[in-house]
């Protein structure tokens, strides 16, 4: 799951034609001033983290003007909210506010339809306020209801769930200002990391900016919809499913070998066998390889296609160890013989020995 900053949320509900007030993230007392001189002079500072609940905690405060802006910055940068340090501070015109509501989409857990969550009670957690809350589940049936009966605010909403394949979002408040107005004062997004790579550039720079990828080789494996994490070891490991791929690390563990990535390339992550190979092995500590394919609905053939090709393409100059069992392994076993004249394993302990045995630790002992 991944969990927009409110700035990030506010972003896309704008670009989606929602209301919301116009501001900046900032990370001085200076430039909140500044922002409140060009958006103000009143402003709300709000703290940058991803727990709710920052109004109850002096984590909003409304500054009349910059002096007041300065100071309020100032009062709240570097104070611990949740478990988060305030790094920065959102700065945004102050709504005039008449009243507060609240408005989300979620997933309703028993039917797996879209579930839009109304209450004219808002700016409290929705914990506080569970039973002032309506339901209304969005589906094809005709017990449930129809998006055309939506609210035209509510009917947008749905829309952006969809088509970012969220998880959650949020208005909370969602404000009807003096003036009439619509606007949502606070924006949550969760997102569904499994479908990132249907959004990529979205998630890639929102993974960028949050930092939650560390290495640059890490970044552009997710940039690619590859999701690589890099370890110590000098065993490279290519294995479908995250599962598999687990039990292959520990086996080399085991064994007294040192993995040296998490790489699962199942689903159709073997088309990209050719970017996940050279990926993995431009870490400077590779000495083997290790590809350990188990098929069941996933394909042992299609998948030991494109590594072998990937292998052709590259020709890395380093020892691999093949283990495939399950559907399509003959014509996969046989693929790795003639195109690559290697004999693959038949189990994967004797492959995860050979493996070990390969590799720079195995080979000094
Ligand atoms: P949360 O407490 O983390 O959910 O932060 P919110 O952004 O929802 O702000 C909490 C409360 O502060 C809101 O429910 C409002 O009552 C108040 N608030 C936030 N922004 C403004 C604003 O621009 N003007 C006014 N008058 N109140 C605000
Ligand atoms: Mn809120």
């Amino acid at each position: 799951m991944v969990k927009l900053a409110e700035n990030q949320a506010k972003s896309i509900l704008k670009a989606r034609g929602i209301p919301i007030p116009q501001g900046k993230v900032v990370k001085t007392p200076d430039e909140a001033a500044q922002v409140a001189v060009e958006f103000g002079p009143r402003v709300a500072v709000k703290a940058m983290v991803r727990s709710g609940g920052r109004g109850k905690q002096g984590g909003v405060v409304i500054a009349d003007g910059p002096p007041q802006a300065a100071q309020a910055a100032h009062q709240i940068l570097g104070t611990t909210l949740g478990d988060e340090v305030v790094a920065s501070v959102l700065v945004e015109q102050a709504v005039d506010i008449a009243s507060e509501h609240y408005l989300s989409v979620t997933i309703d857990p028993s039917s797996g339809r879209p579930m839009i969550m109304r209450s004219e009670q808002g700016g409290i957690e929705i914990e506080d306020m569970a039973d002032q809350v309506e339901s209304v589940i969005i589906g094809s049936d005709n017990s449930d209801t129809q998006v055309a009966n939506l609210a035209p605010l509510e009917a947008k909403l749905l829309e952006a769930f969809t088509e970012l394949d969220a998880l959650l979002i949020e208005i909370n408040p969602l404000v009807h200002t003096v003036d009439g107005e619509v606007i949502a004062v606070d924006a949550k997004i969760e997102l569904d990391d499994s479908a990132a790579y249907r959004h990529q550039p979205l998630h890639g720079s929102i993974e960028t900016e949050q930092g939650l990828l560390g290495t640059d080789r890490e970044r552009k494996a997710a940039a690619i919809g590859l999701r690589l994490i890099e370890l110590d070891g000098d065993i490279a490991v290519l294995a479908n499913g995250a599962g598999l791929t687990m039990a292959t690390m520990d086996a080399i563990v085991a064994l007294g070998g040192a993995p040296a990535n998490f790489l699962e390339i199942g689903g159709d992550a073997y088309t990209k066998a050719i970017p996940a190979l050279e990926l993995v092995l431009s870490q400077p500590a590779i000495s083997s390889l290790l590809v350990n394919f188990c098929g069941a609905f996933a394909r042992c053939d299609v998948m030991t296609a494109g590594v072998v090709e990937a292998w052709k393409a590259l020709k890395p100059d380093i020892p691999v160890v093949f283990s495939i069992s399950g559907t399509g392994m003959d014509e996969a076993n046989e693929m790795v013989r003639t195109e690559l004249g290697i004999e693959p394993h038949l189990t994967m302990a004797d492959a995860v020995a050979a493996v070990v045995q390969a590799s720079a630790k195995g080979s000094q002992q």
